[in-house]
Protein backbone atom coordinates (compact mmCIF):
# COMPACT_ATOMS: atom_id res chain seq x y z
CA UNK A 1 0.00 0.00 0.00
CA UNK A 2 1.24 3.13 -0.83
CA UNK A 3 2.16 5.36 1.99
CA UNK A 4 0.38 8.96 2.89
CA UNK A 5 2.53 11.81 4.12
CA UNK A 6 0.82 15.19 5.15
CA UNK A 7 3.18 18.12 4.61
CA UNK A 8 2.41 21.23 7.19
CA UNK A 9 3.56 24.35 5.77
CA UNK A 10 4.49 27.27 8.54
CA UNK A 11 6.62 29.52 6.77
CA UNK A 12 10.40 29.94 7.38
CA UNK A 13 12.87 30.96 4.91
CA UNK A 14 11.88 27.08 3.03
CA UNK A 15 9.01 28.81 1.57
CA UNK A 16 9.90 32.87 1.32
CA UNK A 17 10.36 34.91 -1.37
CA UNK A 18 12.08 38.44 -1.55
CA UNK A 19 9.81 41.57 -1.58
CA UNK A 20 11.81 43.43 -3.80
CA UNK A 21 10.60 46.61 -2.08
CA UNK A 22 11.82 46.38 1.00
CA UNK A 23 14.44 43.95 0.14
CA UNK A 24 13.69 41.77 2.95
CA UNK A 25 12.42 37.45 3.02
CA UNK A 26 8.73 37.15 3.56
CA UNK A 27 6.60 34.21 3.74
CA UNK A 28 4.69 33.11 0.70
CA UNK A 29 1.96 30.80 -1.05
CA UNK A 30 3.67 27.02 -0.44
CA UNK A 31 1.39 25.36 -2.89
CA UNK A 32 3.57 27.82 -6.12
CA UNK A 33 6.96 26.88 -4.18
CA UNK A 34 5.99 22.74 -4.52
CA UNK A 35 6.65 23.57 -7.80
CA UNK A 36 9.92 24.01 -7.41
CA UNK A 37 10.38 20.46 -6.49
CA UNK A 38 9.05 18.05 -9.07
CA UNK A 39 11.27 15.39 -7.50
CA UNK A 40 8.43 15.01 -4.59
CA UNK A 41 5.86 13.45 -7.23
CA UNK A 42 6.92 9.96 -6.26
CA UNK A 43 5.15 6.84 -7.81
CA UNK A 44 5.83 5.22 -4.17
CA UNK A 45 3.61 7.57 -2.04
CA UNK A 46 0.81 10.23 -1.76
CA UNK A 47 1.67 13.56 -0.51
CA UNK A 48 -0.88 16.11 0.16
CA UNK A 49 0.04 19.56 1.90
CA UNK A 50 -2.02 21.99 4.36
CA UNK A 51 -0.74 25.14 6.10
CA UNK A 52 -1.50 27.27 9.16
CA UNK A 53 -3.98 29.66 8.43
CA UNK A 54 -1.23 32.50 8.52
CA UNK A 55 2.45 31.32 7.86
CA UNK A 56 4.96 33.00 9.40
CA UNK A 57 8.71 33.46 9.88
CA UNK A 58 9.36 31.54 12.93
CA UNK A 59 10.17 34.39 15.11
CA UNK A 60 6.88 35.08 15.51
CA UNK A 61 5.98 31.28 16.75
CA UNK A 62 4.26 31.06 19.64
CA UNK A 63 2.19 28.73 21.95
CA UNK A 64 -1.39 29.01 20.00
CA UNK A 65 0.48 28.15 16.84
CA UNK A 66 1.85 24.74 18.36
CA UNK A 67 -1.70 24.43 19.42
CA UNK A 68 -2.54 24.54 15.55
CA UNK A 69 -0.14 22.63 14.15
CA UNK A 70 -0.91 19.66 17.11
CA UNK A 71 -4.79 19.85 15.81
CA UNK A 72 -3.84 19.59 12.03
CA UNK A 73 -2.08 16.34 13.11
CA UNK A 74 -4.82 15.09 15.35
CA UNK A 75 -7.13 15.61 12.66
CA UNK A 76 -5.53 14.05 10.32
CA UNK A 77 -3.62 11.24 12.41
CA UNK A 78 -5.93 8.48 10.96
CA UNK A 79 -5.34 9.26 8.04
CA UNK A 80 -1.76 9.97 7.16
CA UNK A 81 1.59 7.19 7.91
CA UNK A 82 3.88 10.77 8.75
CA UNK A 83 3.93 14.19 8.81
CA UNK A 84 6.51 16.88 7.63
CA UNK A 85 6.19 19.90 9.07
CA UNK A 86 8.00 22.70 7.31
CA UNK A 87 9.05 25.75 10.02
CA UNK A 88 11.73 28.47 10.29
CA UNK A 89 14.71 27.06 11.97
CA UNK A 90 14.87 29.94 14.44
CA UNK A 91 12.34 28.65 16.59
CA UNK A 92 12.41 25.19 15.04
CA UNK A 93 13.95 23.56 18.30
CA UNK A 94 11.80 25.53 20.49
CA UNK A 95 8.36 23.71 18.14
CA UNK A 96 9.84 20.29 18.08
CA UNK A 97 10.61 20.40 22.08
CA UNK A 98 6.84 21.84 22.51
CA UNK A 99 5.18 19.87 20.18
CA UNK A 100 7.00 16.40 21.69
CA UNK A 101 5.41 17.35 25.17
CA UNK A 102 2.18 18.22 23.01
CA UNK A 103 1.48 14.90 21.24
CA UNK A 104 1.52 12.27 24.32
CA UNK A 105 1.43 8.51 23.05
CA UNK A 106 3.02 9.70 19.44
CA UNK A 107 3.20 6.17 17.09
CA UNK A 108 4.26 8.01 14.21
CA UNK A 109 6.85 10.47 12.47
CA UNK A 110 6.43 14.12 12.72
CA UNK A 111 9.51 15.74 11.52
CA UNK A 112 10.44 18.86 11.17
CA UNK A 113 12.41 20.45 8.36
CA UNK A 114 13.15 23.95 6.76
CA UNK A 115 16.41 25.74 5.00
CA UNK A 116 18.68 28.69 5.29
CA UNK A 117 17.82 29.36 1.51
CA UNK A 118 14.58 29.34 -0.33
CA UNK A 119 13.15 26.98 -1.85
CA UNK A 120 13.46 28.51 -5.28
CA UNK A 121 16.96 30.13 -5.12
CA UNK A 122 19.46 28.09 -7.27
CA UNK A 123 21.80 27.05 -4.12
CA UNK A 124 18.80 25.86 -1.94
CA UNK A 125 19.13 23.48 0.56
CA UNK A 126 15.10 22.96 0.86
CA UNK A 127 15.00 20.51 -2.05
CA UNK A 128 17.05 17.74 -0.17
CA UNK A 129 16.09 18.36 3.18
CA UNK A 130 12.18 18.40 2.14
CA UNK A 131 12.43 15.35 -0.15
CA UNK A 132 14.57 13.04 2.85
CA UNK A 133 11.83 14.73 5.25
CA UNK A 134 9.73 12.82 3.62
CA UNK A 135 11.34 9.53 2.79
CA UNK A 136 12.02 9.35 6.65
CA UNK A 137 8.60 10.13 7.60
CA UNK A 138 7.37 7.72 4.97
CA UNK A 139 9.83 4.85 6.01
CA UNK A 140 8.02 3.78 9.65
CA UNK A 141 10.97 3.41 11.34
CA UNK A 142 10.75 6.86 13.09
CA UNK A 143 8.19 6.94 16.17
CA UNK A 144 8.63 10.46 17.11
CA UNK A 145 9.05 14.32 16.58
CA UNK A 146 12.24 14.81 15.10
CA UNK A 147 14.31 17.41 13.16
CA UNK A 148 15.51 16.22 9.90
CA UNK A 149 18.70 19.01 8.77
CA UNK A 150 21.29 18.63 6.39
CA UNK A 151 21.90 14.56 6.44
CA UNK A 152 20.81 14.13 10.10
CA UNK A 153 18.07 13.19 12.06
CA UNK A 154 18.16 14.65 15.44
CA UNK A 155 15.98 14.03 18.46
CA UNK A 156 13.26 16.90 18.44
CA UNK A 157 13.74 17.94 21.91
CA UNK A 158 17.62 17.19 22.25
CA UNK A 159 17.99 19.75 19.53
CA UNK A 160 19.22 23.47 19.38
CA UNK A 161 19.98 25.79 16.50
CA UNK A 162 23.15 26.40 16.37
CA UNK A 163 24.32 28.02 13.29
CA UNK A 164 23.23 31.06 11.26
CA UNK A 165 25.43 30.74 8.15
CA UNK A 166 25.69 26.95 7.60
CA UNK A 167 23.82 24.06 5.75
CA UNK A 168 24.67 22.23 9.14
CA UNK A 169 22.73 24.46 11.14
CA UNK A 170 21.69 22.45 13.81
CA UNK A 171 23.02 19.97 16.38
CA UNK A 172 21.87 17.72 18.96
CA UNK A 173 24.54 18.21 21.88
CA UNK A 174 23.62 15.74 24.48
CA UNK A 175 21.76 12.43 22.56
CA UNK A 176 23.20 10.77 19.86
CA UNK A 177 21.89 11.34 16.28
CA UNK A 178 18.67 8.81 15.36
CA UNK A 179 19.51 8.74 11.67
CA UNK A 180 21.62 10.06 9.07
CA UNK A 181 21.44 10.33 4.93
CA UNK A 182 23.84 9.27 2.52
CA UNK A 183 23.55 6.83 -0.11
CA UNK A 184 21.26 5.28 1.91
CA UNK A 185 19.71 6.47 5.39
CA UNK A 186 20.68 4.42 8.27
CA UNK A 187 18.81 3.96 11.14
CA UNK A 188 20.10 3.86 14.64
CA UNK A 189 19.21 2.25 17.77
CA UNK A 190 18.34 4.95 19.71
CA UNK A 191 14.88 6.05 17.49
CA UNK A 192 11.94 5.50 19.93
CA UNK A 193 10.15 2.42 19.87
CA UNK A 194 6.47 3.21 19.29
CA UNK A 195 3.29 2.62 21.62
CA UNK A 196 0.22 1.22 21.54
CA UNK A 197 -1.78 4.09 23.19
CA UNK A 198 -3.99 6.23 22.09
CA UNK A 199 -2.64 9.60 21.00
CA UNK A 200 -3.58 12.42 23.65
CA UNK A 201 -3.21 16.03 23.11
CA UNK A 202 -1.85 18.58 25.46
CA UNK A 203 -2.85 22.01 24.27
CA UNK A 204 -3.36 23.92 27.45
CA UNK A 205 1.16 25.80 27.39
CA UNK A 206 1.57 28.31 29.85
CA UNK A 207 3.36 31.00 28.82
CA UNK A 208 3.99 32.00 32.82
CA UNK A 209 7.93 31.14 32.48
CA UNK A 210 10.54 33.49 31.92
CA UNK A 211 14.72 32.10 31.80
CA UNK A 212 17.51 33.49 33.77
CA UNK A 213 20.71 33.31 32.67
CA UNK A 214 23.56 34.06 35.23
CA UNK A 215 26.48 36.41 34.40
CA UNK A 216 29.45 37.78 36.02
CA UNK A 217 28.37 40.90 37.68
CA UNK A 218 24.73 40.21 37.54
CA UNK A 219 22.48 42.39 40.06
CA UNK A 220 20.23 41.15 42.60
CA UNK A 221 17.57 43.25 41.28
CA UNK A 222 17.83 41.92 37.65
CA UNK A 223 17.30 37.84 39.41
CA UNK A 224 14.49 39.58 41.78
CA UNK A 225 12.94 41.24 38.71
CA UNK A 226 13.05 37.95 36.66
CA UNK A 227 12.47 35.44 39.16
CA UNK A 228 9.13 37.88 40.40
CA UNK A 229 7.74 38.17 36.90
CA UNK A 230 6.69 34.49 36.12
CA UNK A 231 5.59 31.29 38.30
CA UNK A 232 8.08 28.95 36.65
CA UNK A 233 12.36 30.34 35.63
CA UNK A 234 14.99 28.32 33.71
CA UNK A 235 18.35 29.47 35.14
CA UNK A 236 20.99 29.13 33.12
CA UNK A 237 24.10 28.38 35.32
CA UNK A 238 27.59 28.26 34.97
CA UNK A 239 29.32 24.90 34.40
CA UNK A 240 28.36 21.73 35.31
CA UNK A 241 25.93 23.66 37.24
CA UNK A 242 27.02 26.64 39.33
CA UNK A 243 26.28 30.20 40.61
CA UNK A 244 28.46 32.28 42.91
CA UNK A 245 28.65 31.18 46.92
CA UNK A 246 27.35 34.76 47.94
CA UNK A 247 24.34 34.63 50.95
CA UNK A 248 21.70 37.04 49.25
CA UNK A 249 21.41 34.53 46.00
CA UNK A 250 21.05 31.83 48.44
CA UNK A 251 17.99 33.73 50.54
CA UNK A 252 17.00 35.25 47.55
CA UNK A 253 16.29 31.46 45.28
CA UNK A 254 15.18 30.11 48.93
CA UNK A 255 12.58 33.10 49.31
CA UNK A 256 11.37 32.27 45.56
CA UNK A 257 11.14 28.84 45.92
CA UNK A 258 8.90 28.67 49.31
CA UNK A 259 6.45 31.07 48.04
CA UNK A 260 5.67 29.07 45.03
CA UNK A 261 8.18 29.80 42.06
CA UNK A 262 9.29 27.03 40.57
CA UNK A 263 13.66 27.05 39.55
CA UNK A 264 15.05 24.83 37.67
CA UNK A 265 18.91 24.92 36.76
CA UNK A 266 20.56 24.06 33.39
CA UNK A 267 23.86 24.62 32.31
CA UNK A 268 24.97 27.65 29.85
CA UNK A 269 27.66 24.75 28.06
CA UNK A 270 25.86 23.40 25.23
CA UNK A 271 27.37 20.07 25.95
CA UNK A 272 27.15 18.43 29.19
CA UNK A 273 25.35 18.43 32.25
CA UNK A 274 24.59 20.61 35.45
CA UNK A 275 25.04 18.28 38.61
CA UNK A 276 23.83 18.76 41.55
CA UNK A 277 26.48 19.41 44.79
CA UNK A 278 29.17 18.54 41.80
CA UNK A 279 30.72 21.72 43.28
CA UNK A 280 30.48 23.91 46.03
CA UNK A 281 28.99 26.73 44.19
CA UNK A 282 26.05 24.35 43.13
CA UNK A 283 25.12 23.11 46.74
CA UNK A 284 23.22 27.05 46.69
CA UNK A 285 20.43 25.48 44.25
CA UNK A 286 20.44 22.41 46.14
CA UNK A 287 19.31 24.03 49.64
CA UNK A 288 17.04 26.50 47.98
CA UNK A 289 14.73 23.83 46.28
CA UNK A 290 16.15 24.56 43.06
CA UNK A 291 15.02 21.80 40.47
CA UNK A 292 18.66 20.47 38.47
CA UNK A 293 17.09 20.05 34.81
CA UNK A 294 20.46 18.21 34.07
CA UNK A 295 21.35 18.26 30.47
CA UNK A 296 17.66 19.19 29.49
CA UNK A 297 18.83 22.24 26.14
CA UNK A 298 17.08 25.55 27.56
CA UNK A 299 14.28 24.64 24.31
CA UNK A 300 13.23 21.25 26.43
CA UNK A 301 13.45 23.10 29.61
CA UNK A 302 11.51 26.16 28.89
CA UNK A 303 8.38 23.81 27.21
CA UNK A 304 8.81 21.20 29.35
CA UNK A 305 7.86 24.11 32.40
CA UNK A 306 4.95 25.48 29.99
CA UNK A 307 3.77 21.92 29.39
CA UNK A 308 3.54 21.60 33.00
CA UNK A 309 2.47 24.48 34.04
CA UNK A 310 -0.69 24.32 31.67
CA UNK A 311 -1.73 20.89 33.14
CA UNK A 312 -3.58 20.55 36.12
CA UNK A 313 -1.04 20.01 38.58
CA UNK A 314 0.44 20.56 42.04
CA UNK A 315 3.42 22.62 42.72
CA UNK A 316 4.89 18.66 43.95
CA UNK A 317 3.72 17.20 41.03
CA UNK A 318 5.07 19.63 38.34
CA UNK A 319 8.72 19.46 40.41
CA UNK A 320 8.76 15.83 40.51
CA UNK A 321 7.86 15.49 36.81
CA UNK A 322 10.32 18.12 35.88
CA UNK A 323 12.96 15.28 37.06
CA UNK A 324 11.55 13.03 35.01
CA UNK A 325 12.08 11.94 31.39
CA UNK A 326 8.30 12.48 29.86
CA UNK A 327 9.86 12.76 25.92
CA UNK A 328 13.06 11.51 25.83
CA UNK A 329 14.41 15.06 26.61
CA UNK A 330 17.12 14.39 29.58
CA UNK A 331 19.21 11.82 30.69
CA UNK A 332 18.21 10.28 34.04
N1 LIG B 1 13.84 33.78 10.12
C1 LIG B 1 13.62 32.51 9.47
C2 LIG B 1 12.61 31.73 10.29
O1 LIG B 1 12.93 31.20 11.31
C3 LIG B 1 14.89 31.77 9.37
C4 LIG B 1 14.81 30.41 8.70
O2 LIG B 1 13.79 29.88 8.38
O3 LIG B 1 15.90 29.84 8.50
O4 LIG B 1 11.45 31.68 9.93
Amino acid sequence: MKKKILLIYTGGTIGMIKDTAKNTLIPFNFDELLKAVPELKNVELDLDNISIQNPIDSSNMNPENWVEIVNLIRNNYSTYDGFVILHGTDTMAFSASAISFMLENLNKAVIFTGSQIPIGVRRTDAKENLITSVDIAASGKVKEVCIFFEDQLYKGNRTVKINTEHFEAFESPNYPILAEAGVNIKYKSYLEKGTEKKLKLNTKMSNNVAVLKLFPGIRIETIKAIINSAKGVVIESYGAGNAPTNEDFLRLFENATENGKILINITQCLHGSAIEGKYETSELFRKAGVICGKDMTTEAAITKLMFLLGKDLTDIEIKSQLKENLSGEITI
